[in-house]
C-alpha cells in the first residue's frame, strides 16, 4: 500500500550496495499517528507538499505505517567505537524510506527515527519518546540556522503508543533528513564484516555520493580520507565556535558528509569551560567540550584504518600515507577555528598574535565563569556591564589591545561590528529553554512554547528585541544540568 501523493521522488542508490550493508524491513504500523510539528520550509525545499503531508496518508508515512510511492524501507548496517569500545550496530530504531531527489537535484536521505524494531535492534524496543525527538528537532534546526552543517528535521509525529523507559512516555517518530547516513562506523563495519569487494564498493559509493571530485585523482581512496578530514576539521571548529557539545562522539555518530548527526545528549555550553560535559553517560568526560577535536581525530583514525587496505597494496606504505592525512587534522582544525574566532572579534585580517589575543580572552572568561555566548554579544554591542570579567583590570588591557588591533585594519569599525553581528548569535538553544518547551509539550500537549522557541532560533544573527528575552543564561543551580539519551 504505497501512497502516491505529496511529491515523493524516492530513489535507492544505497540499496545498490552489497546486501551486507542493509536489511529490508516491514514497517510496523503506529496505532494512531498524530502530527506534532512539520518543517514546512524544509518540506518545500525537498519538493514535498506540506498540505498533503498533513493529511492522514501523509502522516502515516511520517509515522512509518505506510510506504510512500517508490519507498523501499530498509535499516542500515554499521559498527562503531562506543566510548572507545568496538561494537557491531546498525539502525536499531530507524528506517530509511529512500533518497528524495529534490527539485534542485540533491539526493537527501529520508529516515524515520523511532519507527520500530529492526534486525539490528538487539535488546531495544525500536521506539523513541516524544521529548528526545522534539529535542533533536529543535537543536538540529537551530544548528542549521547557525550555519553549521547538520542533518535536519522534517517532522515529529506521536505514534499514539506508550514507550517504556524509567517511566511510561509518549511514543514518537522523527523524520530526519541527511545528505546521507554514511558514517565512519559504516566503514568499520565493512572492514570487520565485509570482503575487500564490499569495502571497495562502499568507498566508491561514498566518493560518488559526496566527493565525486576525487574520482579522477591518482589515489581516490587516499583523497577521500583527505577530504573527510578537512570537512570534519571545518565542522568541529564550527561546533567549538558556537559552544556546541555533541555529547556522544562515537565513531558511528560521525557522518562522512561532514554533517552533524545524532542529537542525543548534546547541549550548548553556558559558562565557558573546556571541561564542560552535560551527558549523563559521559561520567569521565571523554566527549567534553574541550576534547571534541581530539575525539574527532580519534574517529578519523578509525576511518583511516578501514581505508588502509584500499590505499596501497603495500600495507606499510598505506599506513604511512594514511597517517600523514590524519596528522593534518589538528592544524586544519586550528586554522578554521582561529579564522572563526577572528570573525567573532571583528577581525578581517590576519596577524600572528591573533591566537594569543583569542586565548587571553578565553582564559579570562574561564577564570570569571563568564557566559560564552553573552560575552561575545557584550563585546559586539559594547554592553560591558559591571560583572566579574569586565571589571578585571586584565580585561581592560585586553580590550585596549583588541581595539588597537581592530584599528590596524582598513575596514571601518562599523564593518567590524557588522562582522561580529554576523558571527555571534543572539540566541542559542539554551538548555533551560529547550527543557521548558519539552515540558509544555510532554505534560500539557502545549506546543506553543516550542514553536516560539523555534521561531526565535531560526534567525540567530538577526539580533531582534524578541531574542533578547532568550539570551539570559540559566539561574545557577546546585544540581548540574544533565542530558540523557532518548
Ligand atoms: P546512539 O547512541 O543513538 O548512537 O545509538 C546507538 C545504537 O543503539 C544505534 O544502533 C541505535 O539504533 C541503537 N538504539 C538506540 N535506542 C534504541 C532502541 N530504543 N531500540 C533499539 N535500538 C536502539
Ligand atoms: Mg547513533
Ligand atoms: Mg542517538
Amino acid at each position: 500500500n504505497t501512497v502516491k501523493k505529496a511529491g515523493w521522488q524516492l530513489e535507492h542508490s544505497y540499496a545498490s550496495l552489497p546486501n551486507t550493508f542493509f536489511s529490508k524491513i516491514t514497517p510496523a504500523p503506529a496505532q494512531s499517528p498524530e502530527l506534532i510539528v512539520l518543517n514546512e520550509q524544509l518540506a518545500d525545499s525537498l519538493g514535498l507538499d506540506s498540505e498533503e503531508l498533513k493529511e492522514e496518508e501523509g502522516v502515516q508515512i511520517l509515522a512509518g505505517s505506510q510506504t510512500p510511492e517508490n519507498g523501499l524501507p530498509l535499516a542500515q548496517a554499521y559498527a562503531g567505537h562506543q566510548f572507545g569500545h568496538f561494537t557491531m550496530l546498525g539502525d536499531g530504531r530507524a528506517l530509511l524510506h529512500g533518497e528524495q531527489i529534490t527539485p534542485d537535484g540533491r539526493r537527501v536521505d529520508i529516515q524515520l527515527k523511532g519507527s520500530g524494531r529492526t534486525p539490528y535492534s538487539r535488546g531495544g524496543d525500536g521506539r523513541a519518546a516524544l521529548g528526545p525527538m522534539l529535542r533533536e528537532y529543535i537543536i538540529s534546526e537551530a544548528m542549521h540556522a547557525l550555519g553549521i552543517p547538520t542533518t535536519r528535521s522534517l517532522a515529529v509525529v506521536k505514534t499514539g503508543e506508550p514507550v517504556f523507559r524509567e517511566s511510561v512516555l509518549t511514543g514518537a517518530v522523527l523524520t530526519r533528513t541527511a545528505s546521507s547516513h554514511l558514517r565512519v562506523g559504516t566503514f568499520e563495519y565493512a572492514l570487520n564484516r565485509g570482503s575487500m569487494n564490499d569495502l571497495r564498493a562502499l568507498a566508491d559509493y561514498t566518493i560518488d555520493r559526496h566527493y565525486p571530485e576525487v574520482r579522477e585523482t591518482e589515489n581516490p581512496y587516499l583523497m577521500l580520507l583527505r577530504e573527510v578530514v578537512t570537512r570534519q576539521a571545518s565542522l568541529i571548529a564550527k561546533w567549538q565556535l558556537a559552544g556546541f557539545i555533541h555529547g556522544v562522539m562515537n565513531s558511528d555518530n560521525m557522518a562522512l558528509s561532514g554533517e552533524t548527526i545524532d542529537y542525543g545528549p548534546c547541549a550548548f555550553m553556558n559558562i565557558y569551560d573546556p571541561k564542560t560535559v552535560f551527558s549523563s553517560i559521559d561520567a569521565r568526560g571523554r566527549y567534553a567540550y574541550g576534547r571534541q577535536s581530539i575525539m574527532a581525530e580519534w574517529n578519523l583514525s578509525r576511518f583511516a584504518e578501514a581505508l588502509v587496505p584500499l590505499i596501497d597494496e603495500n600495507q606499510e606504505k598505506a599506513v604511512e600515507l594514511a597517517q600523514t592525512e590524519i596528522s593534518r587534522f589538528p592544524e586544519q582544525f586550528n586554522e578554521y577555528w582561529i579564522q572563526g574566532m577572528r570573525a567573532k572579534l571583528g577581525l578581517f585580517t590576519e596577524e600572528t598574535e591573533d591566537e594569543a589575543l583569542i586565548t587571553d580572552l578565553l582564559n579570562l572568561m574561564q577564570e570569571h565563569e563568564a557566559d560564552y555566548t553573552n560575552t561575545f554579544l557584550a563585546l559586539t554591542f559594547n554592553k560591558l556591564d559591571d560583572s566579574g570579567l569586565f571589571t578585571d583590570s586584565r580585561f581592560a588591557s585586553w580590550q585596549e589591545q583588541w581595539l588597537e588591533r581592530i584599528g590596524r585594519q582598513n575596514e571601518s569599525e562599523e564593518s567590524a561590528r557588522q562582522l561580529m553581528c554576523d558571527h555571534n548569535p543572539a540566541v542559542i538553544p539554551r538548555n533551560h529553554h529547550v527543557e521548558e518547551a519539552l515540558e509544555a509539550a510532554e505534560k500539557n500537549g502545549d506546543y506553543s512554547v516550542m514553536n516560539q522557541l523555534l521561531d526565535v532560533l531560526s534567525e540567530p544573527y538577526a539580533h531582534t528585541r524578541e531574542q533578547e528575552k532568550y539570551s539570559a543564561p540559566p539561574a545557577p543551580t546546585l544540581v548540574p544540568y544533565r542530558t540523557y539519551c532518548g
